[in-house]
């Protein structure tokens, strides 16, 4: 039976070579890789088996059928990829095991909570004093966030959410703009506030809230704004926003999964502006800051509002000197997700972390450029990672979107713009290079050749 240290020196071996080959292999698995999951589709077994055993199945069946997401080349569904010192940290911090949920069952959670939590409020932009808490991700975010919003509401028109139910509770009103991202909408759901209850403001041509399209504001509404739409990358007008809602006794909520981390260049936060004037913010850490899944990060500005919510009962109260992990968030609980956002920061520093912003927006813009240049149609400004590009109508742009999966130089998805068919590119990746840009670029522009090349070939057939 392998001992502890070779079974771990031997996953450390293997992770190093999955991840070494990553620049050599197709980014999306190929069909034989699917097919050979089938061997993992076994009956429990009834006795033990050994643990390297395990371990080697997993590698051999398991490393192939995964998506390359954390190399150079995969701009899917704005995902980030993982540094590697946030691996390492990972690996270390699933060796310590941690329930991460309070404060007397580990110590060392709970301080790099503390620190990441005040470095984050700081390179964010937002009010001192900002109170936040370690979620799954930006849905986890968006769904905490509003339940603070729903609570705080409440509480001031005379009505205790948590302890009376909803059912007779004075109606709040939610506000988004037409193009908010749908795990909003499942969070509205989640909190009993009815997605279909949701008034939806139209919105420009990059997907903002049209400032002048919304409706009159009061102390019973939650305004949820976004920082950085998921095709577009625009971010709605909070300097128009912000000030009428709050004059109103309005909350103003950002959904600012990616977006949020523009204010941490100083050549992109002017993105931002205007956004530390809202009430609570949802972001996550594994998408720009390139940390390993699952991790989300919610603040709120009043950390007590947060707290009113999430605290398992009134007794936090008397009992918290310092800050209690599970009074924030909606787990008891969870693993230490802080370990790697620290991690994350301790090492990229103010520097690193704009560098690493500044550099994927570039990035964007190079595609843009490359795409435009050779006659395709760019659908957006692109002021931050995201391009969304057309190859021409709508049939030949999905056909372009699945030769370019099928090839596997890169891997982008599709989605529809403004009622057409468009391929979408992310830059999340720490480890993308100017080389793995133009590489891409090339793939791309050759699937469209390809593309074109055949379906002029069947004109040419149906001419005879
Ligand atoms: C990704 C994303 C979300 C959802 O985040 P998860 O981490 O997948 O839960 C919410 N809003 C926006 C704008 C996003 O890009």
């Amino acid at each position: 039976m392998a001992t502890k240290h070779e079974l771990l020196s031997d996953a450390a071996q293997r992770a190093l070579r999955y991840l070494d080959d990553l620049d050599s292999r197709a980014v999306y698995p190929d069909d034989h890789a699917i097919r050979q999951l089938a061997e993992l589709r076994k009956p429990l077994p009834d006795d033990p088996q050994p643990p390297a055993e395990t371990l080697e199945l997993l590698d051999r069946v398991g490393s192939p059928a995964t998506v390359a997401s954390t190399g150079g080349r995969y701009f899917g569904f704005v995902i980030g990829s993982s540094l590697p010192v946030t691996v390492a940290a990972n690996w270390l911090a699933a060796a310590w095991g941690q329930n991460a949920g309070m404060r007397a069952s580990s110590p060392i959670s709970a301080t790099l909570e503390d620190v990441a939590l005040t470095w984050l409020v700081d390179l964010l932009g937002l009010p001192k004093g900002t109170g936040g808490g370690f979620v799954t991700g930006a849905t986890m975010a968006n769904f905490t966030a509003l339940a603070a919003a729903r609570r705080t509401l409440l509480l001031r028109a005379g009505w205790d959410g948590e302890e009376q139910g909803l059912f007779d509770a004075p109606p709040l009103r939610v506000v988004v703009g037409e193009e908010a991202h749908v795990s909003v909408l499942k969070a509205v759901a989640m909190l009993g506030l009815g997605r279909g209850r949701v008034l939806r403001v139209p919105v420009d041509g990059q997907g903002r809230i049209q400032p002048d399209a919304m409706p009159p504001l009061d102390d019973r509404t939650i305004v949820c704004l976004q920082a950085g739409n998921v095709n577009t990358g625009a971010f709605d007008p909070a300097t128009d926003i912000c000030p009428a809602a709050k004059q109103a006794g309005a909350w103003v909520h950002v959904d600012g999964a990616f977006g949020l981390w523009a204010a941490a260049s100083p050549r992109h936060a002017h993105l931002m502006h205007g956004y530390a004037d809202a009430d609570s913010w949802a972001t996550d850490a594994h998408k720009w800051l390139n940390v390993p899944y699952d991790s989300g990060l919610v603040f709120c500005r009043n950390a007590e509002h947060l707290r009113g919510a999430m605290a398992m009962s009134a007794a936090y109260l008397v009992t918290d000197q310092q800050r209690e992990p599970s009074h924030f968030t909606p787990e008891l609980s969870r693993r230490s997700r802080g370990v790697e956002v620290w991690a994350a920061l301790r090492t990229l520093g103010r520097r690193g972390i704009a560098d690493m912003i500044d550099r994927h927006i570039r990035h964007a813009q190079r595609f843009a450029e490359g795409l435009r240049h050779a006659g395709f149609d760019v659908l957006n400004d692109v002021a931050l990672n995201q391009v969304l590009v057309s190859f021409g109508d709508d049939r030949t742009t999905r056909q372009v979107i699945a030769e370019v999966q099928r090839e596997g130089t890169c891997w982008c998805g599709g989605t529809q713009w403004r009622g057409r068919a468009a391929m979408r590119i992310s830059v999340s990746s720490w480890s993308t290079t100017e080389a793995d840009v133009e590489r891409s670029l090339d793939a791309m522009l050759r699937a469209a050749r390809n593309v074109c090349d055949q379906s002029s070939s069947q004109a040419d057939a149906y001419s005879f």
